[in-house]
């Protein structure tokens, strides 16, 4: 039974359409001199074909997923303004008197090599992102129609090696009942966009466009990444069981949506989201989230081809901070670095990237960059309920300097009279080792503090978060991290400040249990998860948490604090999310 990666909940039952691309065939000659220009206006052309395609591709899909999703297919256009990709295609044209076709061909295949240290699934995506708009350009130049898949008939299950966004967008959500692809990770822009539609997807299955053949009745089961092929009649007749169970389990979430994150022995904590942009801010209001516990603004500055300006940033800002009122809303000051990169942004190879120069580093050196956005988000807290947050702090310098800049900031928009927040919460993320042993000392420089538990695993454990060869060595349960954390949270309660989560630890349902049980104050969850976390929180007594913490505190192995976890808390959630 082919295994792949849970990407979009549900469980559908189908017959395949399996969706092959032909590749092209692309001919390279040189061209004389006298050509070139021929040459290059033929490319400019077919690029400006393929932004008209774009931008009809892009309308559509604000009609059929809103604004929300449609992001994907204007960082799309971006794509088609990329120095590497444009420049480097008329580079080749002119100096090594190529074709257009070729010169482009070879430019994109230049392009991994390019961001040879780029091996995380959001980088990659951008790869196929890349990959797709060149398809497209190649297709504009020797002048045949792209594949779209708006003719499809009967309601079918989609296999393919990969699917472009363009695909997925093109398609009748009705006849789609799910996708199942070779390729792809929780981060593609497959993923992102079944999610959004609601349509089940598992992806990463390897190779199932070969083991499966087309009209081949298929299960695909979105929650754990199972395909079943060819099913027996009584597989069928279980998944549709368990396709029931799962419609009367979200509906089931639902009862909690306006109620309090509070344990059933009366402590409440706050239940806020992570965000990656404006438009994800809707859809966790309506989900029942009480603000923004971490908003990564670095992807405002990835997709484009330059930095984002004051006022775009503001906007961006703004609009979150007025949504969300009366809920605060973290703003994460620039996380650049480490896996996540922009094109534009001269960021020296390193050997060490999750090491090197990034995040607040970066920043504290390139002062103007950090000013310009500090600056905006001292501006949007004028409209709304805002704090602010350092990634990646090692020690207290660190937040002084920055405090210091804030300071500046703060005192040229007053000069300027420019209103904001003068009060602004300040707060530190933990995520390194060493600000964690010395969070006591933290604790006097900031408001808050907010657990970065995806980082502090990776560095406490020396484990590469994104490498899977060595992800049985990333254990959230391991004694040091638990004793790390019991640690941050002493010290900051010590010092009267709060403590927030915005790792992936908050979202899942054990591990919540855990931090809530280590005296955790706040919790920052993906918006899909949120319910499912304030159900479970809702559906435990804090000191029962507490007490099981203090037991797993003296546990020697992660081994045997993830067993014990499991066996005093794995039934009880289970019976709690299936409870009316
Ligand atoms: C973390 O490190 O846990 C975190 C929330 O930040 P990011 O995943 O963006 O590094
Ligand atoms: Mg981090």
């Amino acid at each position: 039974m082919p295994k792949g990666i849970a990407a979009s909940p549900g469980i559908t039952i189908g017959r395949v359409y399996i969706l092959e691309k032909e590749n092209f065939c692309i001919l390279e000659y040189k061209i004389k001199k006298e050509e070139v220009e021929n040459e290059i206006e033929r490319f400019k052309e077919a690029v400006r074909e393929a932004k008209e395609q774009l931008q009809e591709i892009e309308k559509k899909a604000r009609e059929k997923i809103g604004i929300k999703e449609s992001y994907i297919f204007r960082a799309h256009l971006s794509i088609l303004e990329d120095p590497l990709l444009i420049k480097g295609t008329l580079n080749r044209i002119r100096r090594q008197k190529l074709n257009a076709e070729a010169s482009l061909r070879n430019t994109l295949r230049d392009f991994p090599t390019r961001f040879a240290s780029a091996q995380t699934g959001l980088i990659k995506e951008r790869f196929r992102d890349v990959e797709d708009i060149g398809g497209r350009i190649l297709a504009n130049l020797v002048n045949r129609p792209t594949f779209t898949l708006s003719h499809l008939e009967e309601n079918i299950i989609i296999v393919a090696h990969d699917l472009a966004p363009s695909d997925t967008i093109s398609m009748q959500k009705e006849k789609i009942l799910g996708f199942a692809t070779d390729i792809g990770g929780r981060t593609s822009h497959t993923a992102i966009i079944a999610r959004s539609l609601e349509i089940p997807a598992v992806v990463g299955l390897r190779d199932i466009t070969k083991r499966t053949k087309p009209g081949s009745t298929v299960i695909l089961d979105g929650n754990t990444g199972r395909v079943i092929i060819n099913p027996t009649a009584k597989q069928i007749e279980r998944y549709q069981e368990e396709q029931k169970k799962f419609f009367s389990y979200k509906k089931r979430l639902e009862t909690a949506k306006d109620l309090p994150a509070q344990t059933m022995d009366g402590r409440e904590v706050e239940l806020a989201v992570n965000i990656a942009g404006p438009e994800e801010i809707d859809i966790a209001l309506e989900n029942g989230a009480e603000g923004v516990g971490l908003y990564r603004t670095e992807y405002l500055y990835m997709n484009r081809t330059t930095l984002p300006t004051e006022e775009e940033q503001l906007k961006a800002y703004k609009v979150v901070a007025q949504k969300a009122n009366p809920y605060t809303v973290i703003i994460r000051t620039l996380d650049l670095g480490g896996d996540k990169f922009i094109s534009h942004f001269p960021v020296p190879q390193e050997i060490n990237p999750f090491m090197g120069w990034r995040a607040i580093r970066l920043c504290l050196e390139k002062v103007d960059i950090f000013k310009v956005q500090l600056r905006a988000i001292l501006r949007a807290s004028h409209f709304g309920k805002v704090k602010v947050m350092y990634p990646m702090i090692s020690g207290v310098e660190e937040v002084r300097k920055a405090n210091k800049i804030l300071l500046e900031v703060k005192k040229e928009l007053k000069e300027k009279k420019i209103p904001f927040a003068e009060d602004i919460d300040v707060g530190a993320m933990i995520e390194i080792p060493s600000a964690a042993i010395t969070a006591d000392l933290i604790a006097k420089e900031v408001d808050f503090f907010s657990l970065g538990t995806n980082d502090l695993i990776q560095y406490t454990l020396a484990v590469d978060r994104v490498n899977e060869k060595v992800a049985y060595l990333y254990q959230p349960t391991h004694p040091t991290i638990l004793r790390l954390i019991d640690n941050i949270v002493k010290f900051a309660h010590r010092q009267n400040i709060w403590v927030g989560a915005c790792g992936e630890m908050s979202s899942d349902p054990l591990f919540v249990l855990i931090l809530l049980g280590l005296g955790v104050d706040e919790f920052s969850v993906s918006p899909s998860s949120l319910l499912e976390i304030k159900k479970i929180i809702r559906g435990i007594r804090w000191d029962e948490t507490e007490e099981i913490v203090s037991k797993l505190l003296k546990l020697s192995t992660s081994s045997q604090t993830r067993r014990f976890a499991q066996r005093r808390l794995s039934k009880k959630i289970k019976k709690i999310l299936e409870e009316e």
